[in-house]
């Protein structure tokens, strides 16, 4: 293994994603190889004990290290302007790595209320009885934010923009907050990604992704992912390897490839979503649309300065509640549904009873999860078709 292709500082982004962390071997392929291989051997016993004790590089076991995983791991840091990744083998398992990496008994964190719902199980019920508390806030009211903070404050965590509504938390202002009291901020950024947003370059500390979505793009696989500064990121790096979640060298490789047309893909998503977000709010069935790249969105300002582009995740309320919103999801016939997203196929659901279900009637309401909200996931199929998807359904409400 040798000649690997070293991030330069003056690459753009765009190149960064098909050339960083490349390690070519002695076959001299283009193409970034597959190592399926669980374990490596050594050429004496004396390598064997170095490589064992650390005290030389090297692969030992691919549940510490794995050179394809490697490559994935490289390359993602290059893009989110990390020190160092650490993957996983799902996003939600490199929340779970994070924390316990990070957090003891006793520590508290402070969360936005529009989180992933599993990231919400996870901080509840599971760290929870570890003894570490979640205290939810309002994403954009950075003054909740800062009213939830205690001395035993260790983590903010959020996703931004948000799911299903777009909002959008002010980066640079959270993690000022978070600093004044010696906390991290972590920031889930599934959602847009290193080529449309970087929170480590606006001031967070982590960053976490489920490869799952738009870093594969394509719904092959499941994968996760850490990045910031090594100090932290060695102790996600020990939870990994100790407790186990680590990235298959297969799915990292999947996932190594897509990021090479990570920025094309992101790009073309955020047209489509532009053009769909801005019909709907033309149609007459449509009560209101919830896409931060519309000038009336609530943070268009911010997102437009925070951002690169405004993702493809949209929502919005027809006139009549469940009943029309059900019958807008089931008169398509190509789009696909289903509660995931980041996809090249686009996909539709009904938030307030599939992926915020669990929700109370309430929490849905302080939460804007209206009956009549639906959720779009932007895929990459001609816009004209994903519009005469969505026409039937609501032509037939007018
Ligand atoms: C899907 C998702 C996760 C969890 O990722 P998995 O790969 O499914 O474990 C976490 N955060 C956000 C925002 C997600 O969309």
């Amino acid at each position: 293994m040798h000649d690997e292709t070293t991030p330069n500082d003056s690459w753009a982004l765009e190149t960064l994603a098909i050339r960083a962390g490349h390690q070519r071997t002695h076959e001299q392929e283009h193409g970034e190889p597959i190592f399926p291989t669980s374990s490596f051997v050594y050429a004496s016993a004396a390598e064997a004990a170095r490589k064992f004790k650390g005290e030389e590089p090297g692969n030992v076991y691919s549940r510490f290290t794995n050179p394809t995983v490697h490559t994935f791991e490289r390359r993602l840091a290059a893009l989110e302007e990390g020190g160092r990744c650490v993957a996983t083998s799902s996003g939600m398992a490199a929340i779970l790595a994070t924390v316990l990496a990070l957090l003891q008994a006793g520590d508290e964190i402070v969360a936005s209320r529009s989180l992933f719902g599993s990231t919400v199980s996870l901080f509840d019920k599971y760290f929870g009885k570890l003894g570490i508390t979640t205290r939810y806030v309002e994403l954009a009211d950075l003054a909740a934010w800062e009213a939830a903070m205690t001395s035993r404050t260790r983590l903010l965590f959020a996703e931004t923009p948000s799911n299903p509504l777009s909002e959008v938390v002010d980066i640079a202002a959270l993690a000022d907050i978070a600093h004044r009291s010696g906390a991290l901020l972590a920031i889930d950024n599934c959602f847009l990604t290193p080529a449309l947003q970087k929170p480590l370059a606006l001031g967070a500390d982590l960053v976490i992704h489920s490869a799952t979505k738009y870093l594969d793009g394509q719904g092959r696989a499941v994968g996760g992912a850490v990045v910031g500064r090594e100090k932290e990121l060695e102790e996600v790096f020990g939870v990994v390897r100790t407790c186990g979640p680590c990235l298959s060298p297969f799915n990292a490789w999947i996932f190594t490839k897509g990021l090479e047309t990570l920025n094309l893909r992101m790009r073309a998503h955020c047209e489509n979503a532009q053009a769909l977000a801005e019909w709907l709010q033309g149609h007459p069935a449509v009560a209101r649309v919830h896409y931060s790249g519309l000038s009336d969105h609530p943070q268009h300002g911010l997102a437009s300065r925070q951002q690169k582009g405004y993702g493809a995740v949209l929502g919005f309320e027809v006139k009549g509640g469940r009943e029309s919103a059900w019958s807008v999801i089931d008169a398509t016939r190509m789009l696909s549904i289903t509660g995931n997203l980041g996809d090249v196929k686009t996909t539709i659901t009904h938030p307030g009873t599939t992926t915020h279900g669990r929700l109370s009637d309430a929490q849905k309401e302080a939460a804007g999860i209206g009956e009549g909200l639906v959720r779009v996931a932007v895929g990459l199929e001609a816009v004209e078709d994903i519009r005469a998807d969505l026409a039937r359904g609501l032509d037939a409400l007018i």
